[in-house]
């Protein structure tokens, strides 16, 4: 069973029940699940984790549901030892958590995993989400999975092998004239006139809990600790927040020592509200007009900024943005030295972790995670100059010719 016992604001503390409800009716606020943690912690042990199954769902009774999960089998993904990368870096422990390997290559079936689930035992029949490209790709194939119609609501402008990747489990599709913040206050009033379960609006906090896994994993394949660095990109800030949060329970349920992990977070430079925040020194996010080829996070107005901000500031950490330029060269030097194609925004998440190492923000002695949050494949487009292949006749002469003779 589970052991979310109510919604509470962020801001004014107002709890209400658990319900499809992601704002506080006093402040319009952010509401997150509160946990009865001391029965958690009495039911969650490393003996009981660890023989679960080999994804996300290990960590069921630490997550808000009651009965059994809409599952493609999702999470528990590789954290890779990056050897060659972290030598090209400046970095004796550096890992890769690569979440490219999720049923839909990218870390929102996590999210999206936990939120279907509870849109079915709130008895919705149609789920529905604003997205700039991964999300729905994820929101319609869990509903596939699960019988539900789902609608899914993105930019006009979202990359062509995206949308194939959404229209093949045939959602309701919907391109939006405008860019994501356009999509996303679109669907703040469609959610006002249908009684659908919006995954990222009115399940917006069950749906940031399933990113807590992430914390998770990575602590449970560490050996039960926390890195010394978290690099992560940020769009909206809210996985970032609940990366932090899983290694932060973890450590409240006595899983592992308390946590001492310094936050990175990485955004690129043509959509850096969060950034900007940081360098400037408040808390304060101010809307920015995107413009990068890391659409994935091109969000101007990053609804949890403040509170990723937060976090980057209480753990010691730092915020870095990269050109496009400096992106796709994190994206070639990750597959040409660790084996992984990255979308855009793991580009991003290399590039500003290469940064922060020239910079030595980062030491080379600190274990550093940098997480690849989804797959390459989906928008070949951005390094689509790379395929340069040598052409020849089918003839060893031919061969020999125009690519010359190996050494
Ligand atoms: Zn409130």
């Amino acid at each position: 069973m589970g052991y979310a016992r109510a919604l509470r604001c962020r801001k004014c503390g107002q709890e209400y029940p658990v319900q499809p409800l992601s704002l506080c009716d006093f402040c319009f606020s952010p509401l997150e699940l509160s946990y009865d943690y001391k029965s958690m912690a009495s039911a969650v042990s490393r003996d009981t984790i660890t023989p679960g199954p080999q994804s996300m769902w290990r960590y069921h009774d630490m997550l808000p549901v009651e009965g059994e999960p809409v599952d493609l089998g999702t999470g528990f993904t590789p954290l890779v030892k990056a050897d060659r990368l972290g030598r090209e870096l400046g970095l004796d422990q550096l890992y890769i958590k690569n979440d490219c390997l999720n049923p839909t290559y990218s870390f929102k079936d996590r999210p999206v995993s936990v939120a279907i689930t509870k849109a079915r035992e709130f008895g919705f029949d149609t789920v529905a989400c604003a997205s700039t490209g991964n999300l729905a790709a994820s929101v319609a194939a869990h509903a596939a999975k699960a019988n539900m119609k789902a609608y899914v609501f993105v930019p006009s402008d979202v990359e062509p092998g995206k949308l194939v990747g959404i229209a093949i489990y045939n959602p309701v599709l919907v391109t939006v004239d405008g860019s994501y913040d356009d999509v996303n206050r679109l669907c703040t009033k469609i959610v006002e006139r249908y009684n659908w379960g919006f995954i990222n609006i009115n399940l917006r906090p069950y749906y940031a809990d399933g990113s807590k896994t992430l914390g998770y994993e990575v602590a449970e394949q560490l050996g039960w600790h926390a890195p010394d660095c978290v690099v992560a990109p940020a769009g909206s800030g809210l996985s970032f927040t609940r990366i932090w949060q899983g290694l932060d329970e973890l450590s409240m349920l006595g899983l592992i020592e308390p946590v001492n992990t310094h936050m990175y977070l990485t955004q690129a430079a043509g959509c850096s509200p969060i950034v900007n925040a940081f360098q400037a020194g408040t808390l304060h996010v101010h809307p920015v007009e995107p413009d990068t080829i890391a659409k994935s996070i091109a969000i101007g107005n990053p609804t949890d900024g403040y509170y990723a901000l937060r976090i980057v500031r209480q753990s010691g950490g730092g915020a870095c943005a990269v050109t496009d330029e400096e992106l796709v060269a994190g994206m070639k030097l990750l597959a040409q030295t660790e084996g992984i194609f990255a979308e855009a925004v793991g580009g991003v998440v290399i590039a500003g972790l290469k940064k922060l190492m020239a910079s030595g923000v980062i030491k080379r002695n600190e274990l550093t995670v940098a997480f690849i949050t989804g797959a390459g494949p989906k928008t070949q487009e951005t390094v689509a100059d790379i395929v340069q292949p040598f052409t020849v006749q089918p003839s060893l002469e031919s061969f020999e010719e125009v690519v010359g003779v190996p050494v």
